[in-house]
């Protein structure tokens, strides 16, 4: 990662539209007007499209449509989130190698960002599909010391976070508990986090974020699939929208860390239409139906089934369907 290339990306956009002199690039990045041409001609064989006039300076006329570290850091306001990112083009799953980040020592807030993933995967082996250059698949490392029976909540504000940037592009959706993101009924975002932890304290997170940006088209077998292309009819710039999550998610970070459990609750409640209505829910080999009556305080599921019992399930543990 260069940091003068960072500065200078940031300095381009911030111009956007607009040229700037060399002589004010390489006084603000404090180097020699050679070496900004040196960037420049750096950036351009990475894909950018910088016009240079004489006496009027560079003008960014195109950024690649490719995630790199440049793009996502020049842009990205945060203070935790995004503090190191990790960008690879095609890797097997970007959970399995923060994981293996996380366990050399990678630090609390580290993004790792694939353009392809191999084996991307979604809860119980379940495979989720992730082709190149069209999506966001990229999982977060955080080290959040949190009680273990804190652990929905970080499926719980990563599904706000991922709603909120969405809504963000004037697109509603709901939140299907307990880890999915549907419009209209399809899915358009996953969200696996795997966890870290001692029977008390939660130390390491991984949580995984999927999101169809640019597809025009899914595979038969995945019918209930949608992207945010498809829904709005354009190109979705991913690196935005990857800022805007960023950014919100340290936002309900530290909100969780600041122990707003009840808020946080109550705000995912209300973005899912599951209150009140009548499910199966497939937990190990049992099938449970019955009535969802509320989500509890940690974040449970509470179903009170024909017989009167009720029964409460955890994030993450069962797989719902709802009858119809
Ligand atoms: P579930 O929706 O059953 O909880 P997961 O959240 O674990 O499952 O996601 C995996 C499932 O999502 C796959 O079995 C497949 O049906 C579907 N799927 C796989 N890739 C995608 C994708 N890119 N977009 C939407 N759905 C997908």
């Amino acid at each position: 990662m260069n940091k003068k290339e960072i500065e200078l990306v940031k300095i381009l956009h911030n111009n956007n539209g607009k040229f700037i002199s060399g002589e004010n690039i390489s006084d603000t990045l404090g180097v020699s007007r050679t070496a900004v041409w040196k960037y420049i001609k750096n950036l351009r064989k990475k894909g950018y499209i910088i016009e240079s006039v004489p006496r009027r300076g560079y003008h960014l006329v195109e950024v690649p449509d490719k995630i790199t570290v440049t793009e996502v850091l020049a842009g990205l306001k945060t203070n935790l989130i995004g503090k190191e990112v990790r960008v690879f083009s095609s890797i097997d799953s970007t959970n399995n190698k923060a994981r293996e980040l996380a366990k050399g020592g990678a630090s609390g807030g580290t993004i790792v960002i694939a353009e392809e993933q191999t084996g991307g995967k979604g809860r119980l082996g379940r495979k989720w599909y992730s082709p190149p250059y069209t999506g966001l698949w990229f999982s977060v490392i955080v080290r959040p010391h949190l009680p273990s029976n804190r652990a929905p909540f970080l499926t719980i504000i990563t599904s706000l976070v991922v709603k909120k940037a969405i809504n963000k592009l004037g697109i509603e959706v709901l939140i299907k508990w307990p880890n999915d993101i549907l419009i209209r009924g399809k899915k358009v975002c996953g969200i696996l986090s795997e966890i870290m932890a001692t029977p008390d304290v939660i130390n390491t997170a991984i949580i995984g974020i999927g999101i169809n940006v640019n597809q025009d088209s899914f595979p038969s077998k995945i019918p209930l699939a949608t992207s945010l292309k498809q829904v709005c009819g354009h190109n979705v710039n991913r690196i935005e929208l990857l800022q805007d999550i960023l950014m919100e998610f340290e936002n309900y970070y530290n909100r969780l860390k600041d122990g707003c459990y009840r808020d946080l609750v109550t705000e995912w409640k209300n973005s899912m239409d599951i209150l009140g209505k009548e499910v199966d829910i497939v937990a190990g080999n049992e099938i449970i139906s019955g009535k969802v009556v509320s989500i509890s305080r940690r974040g449970e599921l509470v179903l009170i089934d024909p017989d009167g019992n009720k029964h409460l399930f955890w994030a993450g543990d069962v797989t719902l369907r709802q009858k119809d």
